[in-house]
């Protein structure tokens, strides 16, 4: 088992408030979404149709743009897709605060080649539950890009680190603008609130094994996580995808509903996205 230094230092023993460094600002955004998401269900339980449409079908695009282009392609290079489908669906990830494909490829990739090491660093073999869901987020340092995604040293991808926060606050915002204060609420931090712990679960809840032997794959499939999971079509089924981590498709059955495939073959049809790779380990 190799051991980083920052490992040793077992980050996940710290108070929960302990931000690491320029992370800091992740753990400020984890709190205001939550306070304002609040502070939103106290004083608007019922959204209405219109503004609880919005918010879905933004989380929806969001969790698109996170499960195909930055997962699928970017990441894993399970798929080849047209540039503008791309950006596209990077802006919409960015905008459900998912990140950029600076900081996501290159965590994502050390999390597949360290996975349930304690240089892994979502896993919550060694930190638990709420380590792997939130904490690692803004308590281990940034994976560093030279070494896991060089190939994201580009501008357009690099550009999309300059714009997150302004991107992110209107995020938060916007629905005012549209639908008053209703709107603000639900389009803006619960919206946000919810793709986040759906998003998290897929480090949280789809690695908890707990007791299992040290070393083996502590990844699992769990089919009702998907309807919850509105916002992440597919990655319920991270088991198949620790297995064949290259494959642009994560489900091995027909009944194993994996929207972000279907997108994905959709894309194909219209010669948008090619190089298709399926059932391949690396
Ligand atoms: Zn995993
Ligand atoms: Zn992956």
């Amino acid at each position: 088992m190799s051991r980083s230094a920052f490992a040793e230092k077992h980050p996940w023993t710290q108070q929960w408030w302990k931000a690491e460094g320029e992370n800091t600002w992740i753990l400020v955004y984890i709190i205001t979404i939550h306070a304002l998401a609040l502070v939103g269900i106290v004083l608007f339980p019922i959204p209405g149709w219109k503004v609880f449409l919005t918010a879905l079908a933004l989380a929806s695009m969001g969790a698109f743009g996170t499960t195909i282009a930055y997962h699928r392609s970017l990441a894993h290079r399970a798929v080849k897709l047209n540039p503008i489908v791309e950006q596209v669906l990077v802006f919409f990830a960015v905008f459900n605060g998912s990140g950029t494909p600076s900081t996501w490829i290159a965590n994502h990739r050390n999390h597949h080649a360290n996975a349930d090491t304690i240089d892994d660093v979502s896993s919550p073999r060694h930190g638990g539950f709420w380590w792997a869901h939130l904490r690692w987020l803004y308590q281990w340092e940034p994976s560093s890009m030279q070494r896991w995604s060089p190939d994201m040293i580009r501008p357009r991808y690099m550009t999309w680190d300059k714009v997150q926060i302004p991107l992110v606050i209107t995020s938060i915002c916007f629905g005012y603008l549209f639908f008053g204060w209703a709107g603000l609420f639900w389009t803006g931090a619960i919206r946000l609130v919810y793709v986040l712990h759906m998003q998290a679960f897929v480090n949280s809840l789809l690695h908890l094994k707990p007791g299992l032997t040290a070393g083996v794959d502590s990844s699992r499939n769990i089919w009702w996580l998907g309807p919850l999971q509105l916002t992440a079509w597919g990655e319920n089924f991270h088991r198949n995808h620790h297995s064949y981590p290259a494959s642009a498709r994560f489900s091995r059955h027909w009944w194993q509903i994996d929207l972000g495939w279907y997108v994905i073959q959709g894309l194909r049809a219209l010669r948008l996205a090619t190089s298709v790779r399926v059932n391949q380990k690396c």
